[in-house]
């Protein structure tokens, strides 16, 4: 089965993608793991005129509007891409499918540590901006640099700094307490900016080139999406570490338009 566009992964920059080139009239399939990167989020922010709705409700919606203009979406896991003469060969778990130009939209996972995880996108959480709002004025505890304490200051003045972090107390389904060393801090949230790892290993495989972010070095792309590799684009966490859900979303918007354009011969096909 050969489509124009291949689209891997189905978070809100593939989606995006998808829906802008099926709109388009392009044959398009899209590949997802399902497992974006807010799915232990019960809430999404920041999102204009979708503030607080659950981050797999979002997906789905996004998901069905594809599908409502003939668009392909399928649970699966792109496993390897190899180039071929037309465009590039897609290995799923059991079939191989073909695609003229390919979107990496696989995003990024937070290298949480195993005592977190339970609590990861509830009472501990990375991202201010998403869940700061919800916990202003409690008290939280840090882990991080200076200035990300001055930043989760914004929300709360009752912030205590940390160096580490050796478990969690929880009661009643709730965070109560941080254990630092031998200290136990009172708290209602932890802030914990965990390392990032993007979701490239098949950008890479391709020859992809990346370039340094604030998060380390993540494949690099121009602003519409277009990586080193002809043919090949990458948008939302994969390149963007910042990117948050309705950056993401617009990202995968402006590669599908340069897609798009590249399938009509109008633009060079890398960045
Ligand atoms: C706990 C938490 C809460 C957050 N809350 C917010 C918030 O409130 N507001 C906000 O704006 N941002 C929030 N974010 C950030 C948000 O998660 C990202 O901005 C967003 O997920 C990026 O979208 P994406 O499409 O790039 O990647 P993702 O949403 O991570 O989607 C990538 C998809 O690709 C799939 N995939 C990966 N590899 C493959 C493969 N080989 N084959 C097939 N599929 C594959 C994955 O399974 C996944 O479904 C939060 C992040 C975290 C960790």
């Amino acid at each position: 089965m050969t489509y124009e566009v291949v689209i891997i992964g189905g978070g809100a920059a593939g989606l995006s993608a998808a829906l802008m080139l099926t709109r388009a009239r392009r044959s398009v399939l899209v590949v997802d793991g399902a497992e974006p990167r807010n799915k232990p989020a019960a809430h999404m922010h920041n999102y204009l005129s979708r503030d607080g709705l659950s981050p797999l409700e979002l997906l789905k919606h996004g998901r069905a509007e594809v599908e409502g203009y003939g668009g392909e979406v399928v649970n699966d896991t792109v496993l390897g891409v190899a180039r071929t003469d037309e465009g590039f060969a897609v290995e799923l778990a059991g079939r191989t499918v073909h695609g003229k130009r390919l979107l990496f939209a696989t995003g990024m996972v937070d290298e949480v540590p195993q005592n977190l995880r339970d609590r990861w996108g509830r009472d501990v959480f990375g991202c201010p901006y998403c869940h700061g709002y919800e916990v202003r004025d409690q008290k939280l505890v840090v882990l991080g640099d200076e200035m990300k304490v001055a930043l989760v200051r914004q929300w709360s003045e009752d912030v205590t700094h940390v160096e580490s972090v050796d478990g969690v107390e929880v009661e009643d389904d709730r965070l109560v307490a941080v254990i630092s060393g031998s200290r136990r801090v009172p708290a209602d949230a932890l802030v914990y900016f965990a390392p990032v790892k993007p979701r490239d290993e098949l950008l890479l495989a391709l020859g992809a080139e990346t370039g340094e972010t604030i998060a380390g070095p993540f494949v690099r792309t121009d602003a519409k999406g277009r990586t080193s590799v002809p043919g090949v684009y990458a948008a939302g966490n994969v390149t963007d570490p910042t990117a948050i859900v309705i950056v993401a979303a617009a990202q995968g918007a402006q590669a599908a338009g340069m897609i798009n354009m590249d399938l009509l011969g109008l633009v060079p096909s890398a960045g």
